[in-house]
């Protein structure tokens, strides 16, 4: 048993094949899976709730991405409010800043993540964190919203400490297949010194094929999850087991979520 913390299932990357590929995670021993929706886009969004209607074990979060920062609303606001109110989403998300690929400006970015920090807040709802160079910022934005509400801070790729401090606001630090290349030294001694009761594994797929099968599967899908989470207890001196048994439980915690016997 193991799950799978992001995978964006309802991207066009899974458009001939999504309920194979969804049987393959399961058959393979992967028990849930998070499916981030995009607010701002209405087929990925619908997509997504249907994942998360026909699937007991798969579930849903709503948010706009940073890339997407410029496509800000108040009624995409209205949107993730009206679907955590009944009940649809189990987080908002992915949210946060890129000051990588800077689709949207700085200042729209963090504006737009402000607003969905200080929607999370008041919905008493976890949120799903992006960050790609652009730790202090985050860091500033949780402060300045008091935000208290905690989540996950996915595909981890930034410093030690950030991961601390996020820690401290009460977040699961994520590892995606980023952990399993050559030159994720930094990551890998991060993912060596968090608890385990902080940790949780996800693919992102379609992203980010993990070694061993990176350049032969192009693309990632979620029972590759399994040589992530190999490679972690492996940096954690634990057995296979035990690290699927803590990061599963830590998905319940993070998502509010009991996952089903079926
Ligand atoms: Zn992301």
């Amino acid at each position: 048993m193991l799950v799978d913390s992001h995978a964006h299932l309802s991207m066009d990357a899974f458009n001939d094949d999504r309920e194979e590929v969804i049987q393959r995670a399961f058959q393979s021993g992967i028990q849930a899976i998070l499916c981030p929706g995009e607010v701002t886009e209405a087929e990925n969004l619908t997509r997504t709730l249907s994942l998360a209607e026909h699937y007991p074990n798969i579930i849903a979060s709503a948010g706009i991405h940073p890339h997407q920062a410029k496509d800000f609303s108040e009624d995409a606001l209205r949107t993730i409010a009206g679907l955590a109110k009944k009940g649809l989403i189990h987080a908002i998300g992915e949210i946060g800043l890129d000051f990588h690929y800077n689709f949207s400006s700085a200042e729209t970015q963090i504006e737009t993540f402000r607003h969905q920090l200080r929607l999370a807040e008041n919905l008493k709802l976890p949120v799903i964190i992006h960050s790609r160079l652009a730790e202090e910022a985050v860091a500033q934005a949780l402060a300045q919203e008091n935000f208290t509400q905690g989540g996950v801070l996915h595909c981890f790729t930034e410093s030690f400490d950030f991961a601390q401090n996020m820690l401290e606001h009460n977040f699961y630090i994520s590892f995606s297949g980023i952990v399993t290349f050559p030159n994720a030294l930094a990551i890998r001694e991060t993912a060596r010194k968090l608890p385990l009761e902080k940790i949780l594994v996800e693919t992102d797929s379609p992203y980010l094929t993990p070694v061993p099968h990176r350049g032969k599967i192009k693309r990632n899908e979620p029972w590759l999850v399994k040589e992530t989470a190999r490679f972690l207890a492996d940096i954690k001196q634990l057995s296979e087991a035990e690290f699927a048994r803590a990061t599963t439980q830590n998905f319940e915690a993070c998502f509010m979520f009991e996952i089903k016997n079926l």
